[in-house]
């Protein structure tokens, strides 16, 4: 019977559309789920979108949409993106299914009928944006996760006794296989290890989740919910006796791959809820870092989040999995930029694999017909041969280890070691000019050097695919070796290519890229923020206030009645307009439209809505928090529908860029500018 494996991508949470770092994830575990396949295992990798929630509610609404609407949109966006990225997940899980509600209610009911639910009155600060319960935290603290004001909250709430699993959670992490990499272990460690509050586990000021068994007021805590997930898409919690068969099969899960800042929800609360409900723990939880981006040369104006659509159009997704596995250090931050992925691509692909592929099979086309030649006799072998099936050899059983401590990175330098050995052997040994001659000791040398080098680029294509599975399965089958999916990869050695093996048809498999693929891939990300229209000319300098001389009848408001005199204003002038500190407590896209942002911003006396033309510059979520400037006493107007109270005040770059003003040192919020 061949061996089990399940690993999972965190479901992900629809209140963003898909980017970058969700594809980074995604890709991950794909990558791992490709190669357990390859080497036999009974694969199951699972994925999804995560639903409800405070949060998911509230963007609904601003969306003028219901939750549901909401939600079925960004999951569909998410499938669709990871259709087309050939991802080989299993299943889709959506918490808002039928088969998820029911058996999420089931992980419940086993958790209270083992006695860790009981009912209390929650009174503290909560996140919204993370879903977070803050211990400790006073009304206007920030979560100390992302750095939002929290609110408060106070409500009557299932409790769940956490408290109980402090010493039995210390226990596993123990074990260094549990939590990785190090660095989270020992994060999770002192966590634990500092105390463990009972965690409020239902909300029942909103409805937007699923209902807590028997108590219909109340929803279950988004994170119990979402959690739940990685049993209850593969059966737990169903009467279906094949659901269950499943469920056996598969859990506990291999893998449980996930992003370092939800590392406190699976290595803490989830082996928690396993425990209480008595299901077995998952084997390995693996955090990776944050992929950040570097602001291309090319353009001054640009956000920061990168569409993966944009590379997969310029330059496919085997480019983008190979550059993200091989350029991050998995479990630490890695950056990602338009340069250095054309660099990657080029220096590794065009002209590593890609040129060894061609010129070995071309060669082989031209010398032999296409057909892999025989590697002579003793006598037309050198030691230049050996050394590349030592490195080969080397290389298979050093990427396995390494891939299999996700050192991806690592992994794929050892087998560019090999491509990189491969191109020197053929540098020195010339097969061309050997090639010319037709002298059997000629012919002899010239079989044994197109072997080898067809051999060792057949062992870096068979370890290089599950990071890459379009482009290898292509150079597998020009060398004639059929479909690469089928092939054992546990068996992989040495010496397996068979002789008068028939190539297919020789065609390039990564035609270069020139600088114009990055000017490219700029454009498409600089289309998708849309033109200047007139909804952000209305919207940038109405209601962000240009730093510049560029536009100071806007800057200074006729309705105010200022006298011009030779450009110059007077200082009673100046102090009609109320300039204040304001720290901005809510913060979202306003629907159907790229460039507003509706801004909820304390001034200290009162909160005001102000709607900003910042939208292109500025991704909500970071902005709460943030200290800004407004102008307090402009005359209130409308923006798609929104009243807009007030403007905030930033600097107008080139192009219309907003940069929101802000001080080094703190201010009070309410303070006012003279
Ligand atoms: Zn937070």
């Amino acid at each position: 019977m061949s061996k089990k494996f399940y690993i999972t991508t965190p479901i992900y949470y629809v209140n963003a559309r898909p980017h970058i770092g969700h594809t980074y994830t995604t890709i991950a575990c794909d990558t791992v789920a490709r190669r357990q396949r390859m080497l036999g295992a009974d694969t199951f990798f699972l994925t999804g979108t995560d639903e409800h929630g405070q949060k998911i509610e509230r963007a609904a609404q601003a969306a003028g949409k219901t939750p549901q609407q909401y939600a079925d949109e960004i999951s569909g966006e998410f499938r669709k993106l990871w259709k087309r990225m050939g991802i080989s997940n299993d299943d889709f899980i959506r918490t808002t299914e039928e088969r998820h509600k029911k058996r999420a209610q089931e992980l419940f009911r086993r958790i209270r009928d083992n006695g860790y639910i009981y009912k209390g009155t929650y009174t503290g600060q909560y996140c919204v944006s993370d879903e977070l319960y803050v211990d400790g935290a006073q009304p206007g603290d920030p979560c100390p996760s992302c750095g939002r004001i929290t609110e408060t909250v106070h409500e009557e709430n299932y409790f769940f006794k956490l408290s109980a699993f402090q010493d039995k959670l210390l226990e596993l992490y123990a074990n260094p296989q549990f939590v990785r990499p190090e660095t989270r272990r020992n994060e999770v460690i002192s966590f634990v290890r500092s105390g463990l509050r009972d965690l409020s586990i239902s909300r029942s000021t909103f409805s937007w989740g699923i209902p807590v068994p028997d108590d219909p007021k109340h929803v279950i805590y988004v994170w119990l919910d979402a959690l739940a997930n990685y049993i209850t898409a593969i059966g737990y919690g169903s009467s279906h006796a094949g659901a269950q068969e499943a469920f056996k099969k598969y859990w506990p899960a291999d893998v449980h791959m996930i992003g370092k800042e939800i590392v406190r929800f699976h290595c803490v609360y989830w082996p928690a809820f396993l425990l209480a409900a008595g299901l077995p723990l998952p084997k390995a939880i693996v955090a990776h870092g944050w992929l950040l981006f570097e602001e291309s040369k090319m353009s001054k104006s640009r956000g920061n989040i990168v569409r993966t659509e944009t590379i997969l159009d310029v330059l496919g997704a085997d480019a983008l999995r190979y550059f993200l596995l091989r350029e991050v250090v998995f479990g630490q931050d890695g950056s990602f930029s338009f340069d250095a992925l054309v660099q990657r691509y080029n220096s590794d692909l065009a002209n590593g694999l890609g040129n060894l592929a061609s010129r070995t099979l071309t060669m082989i086309n031209r010398y032999f017909k296409g057909e892999v030649p025989y590697p002579s006799h003793a006598a037309a072998r050198t030691s230049s041969d050996d050394a590349i099936s030592e490195i080969a050899s080397k290389t298979i059983t050093e990427f396995g280890t390494l891939f299999d401590q996700f050192q991806f990175s690592r992994a794929l330098e050892a087998t560019w070691g090999l491509v990189a050995a491969v191109d020197k052997y053929i540098v020195e040994n010339e097969p061309w000019a050997l090639g010319e001659k037709q002298d059997n000791e000629s012919r002899a040398r010239l079989a044994t050097v197109l072997y080898t080098s067809a051999e060792a680029l057949r062992i870096a294509t068979a370890l290089a695919h599950p990071v890459m599975p379009d482009a290898t399965a292509r150079i597998w089958e020009q060398m004639g070796l059929g479909d690469i999916q089928k092939f054992p990869l546990a068996d992989l050695a040495w010496g397996q290519l068979r002789l008068g093996t028939k190539l297919g048809d020789i065609r390039p498999v990564f035609p270069r890229a020139d600088k114009s693929a990055i000017e490219r891939m700029q454009q498409m990300e600089d289309q998708q923020r849309g033109p200047v229209d007139e909804e952000s000319k209305e919207a940038g300098s109405r209601h962000t206030m240009p730093a510049t001389a560029k536009a100071p009848a806007v800057a200074v408001p006729s309705a105010a009645g200022v006298a011009v005199d030779g450009g110059k204003i007077s200082i009673d002038d100046f102090s009609k307009v109320e300039l204040r500190v304001g720290v901005v407590k809510v913060a979202e896209r306003v629907p159907k439209s790229d460039k507003l942002l509706r801004l909820e911003i304390d001034i200290g006396t009162e909160v005001r809505q102000v709607v900003a033309g910042i939208a292109e510059a500025y991704a909500p979520e970071p902005l709460v928090g943030r200290k800004v400037v407004i102008v307090a006493n402009l005359a209130p107007r409308k923006l798609r529908g929104l009243e807009s109270n007030g403007m905030i005040v930033a600097a107008s770059l080139e192009g219309g860029r907003p940069v929101l003003a802000s001080f080094l040192e703190d201010v009070p919020v309410g303070a006012r500018l003279k």
